[in-house]
């Protein structure tokens, strides 16, 4: 779910443009970071279902405390606060909702995985609709989110003074379409099951693209 999670930053991004891109994007894969640090730590821990084959989707994951509705509530919360310190309030709330966003795009497509608790404490029934279990639907509803974020970010980022449209154009176009490309491709790797290390490092790359070309755009020009 990589590419939709970067792709609804992108979504938000157009509503916020005072909030840095990348604090964005950042913001809708901190659940996924907390759980690969934790798996470093043998903590939490994914496998494919089909260890010989393994295929989009076809995941079971083990990610008890990053992925836990309260612990997805908690981290929402300490990344408002800090984003609120760094950018104001409005920041805060938004980056708190697009950090708590991820669990909720992850309830969609994940298989019942999902616990309640922290630690799965009391062993509530675990959540999950399971959309990857028609992998090319989840996939699809990936690359509209990439999509329809990259076009929106791009709307977003012509609004401007009729003076200054015409070099803030090719800017947006190029920005938006790099991103958008960047996050064809994540969709794609995730889909063909690159390797978790070289996906993470994809990952960085697109976040630090797509927040240095955002930054060159001065959205401070905006009307918006
Ligand atoms: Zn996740």
């Amino acid at each position: 779910m990589t590419s939709g999670h970067f792709g609804f930053a992108a979504v938000v991004k157009s509503s916020a443009p005072k909030v840095p891109l990348w604090a964005l994007m950042l913001s809708t894969y901190l659940l996924d970071f907390v759980f690969i640090f934790l798996a470093a730590f043998g903590i939490e821990s994914f496998a494919p279902l089909d260890p010989v084959h393994p295929a989009y989707g076809q995941v079971l994951i083990h990610a008890d405390y990053s992925h836990s509705l309260i612990g997805a509530a908690l981290i929402a919360l300490i990344a408002g606060f800090v984003a609120r310190w760094a950018w104001g309030k409005k920041a805060g709330l938004v980056i708190g909702g697009i950090v708590f966003s991820h669990w909720l795009l992850d309830l969609i497509v994940h298989r019942p995985d999902l616990p309640f608790l922290p630690g799965n404490i009391g062993h509530l029934p675990l959540l999950g609709f399971g959309l990857w279990q028609l992998p090319i639907v989840s996939a699809v509803l990936e690359l509209a989110l990439a999509l329809v974020g990259a076009y929106l970010y791009y709307r977003s980022a012509t609004k401007a003074p009729a003076e200054v449209l015409d070099t803030r154009h090719i800017k947006a176009l190029v920005a938006a379409g790099v991103t958008g490309v960047l996050l064809v491709l994540l969709l794609a790797a995730d889909f063909f099951n690159l390797p978790l290390s070289a996906a993470i490092l994809l990952m960085l790359m697109l976040i630090m693209l797509a927040g240095w070309l955002d930054s060159r755009l001065a959205w401070s020009a905006s009307t918006s």
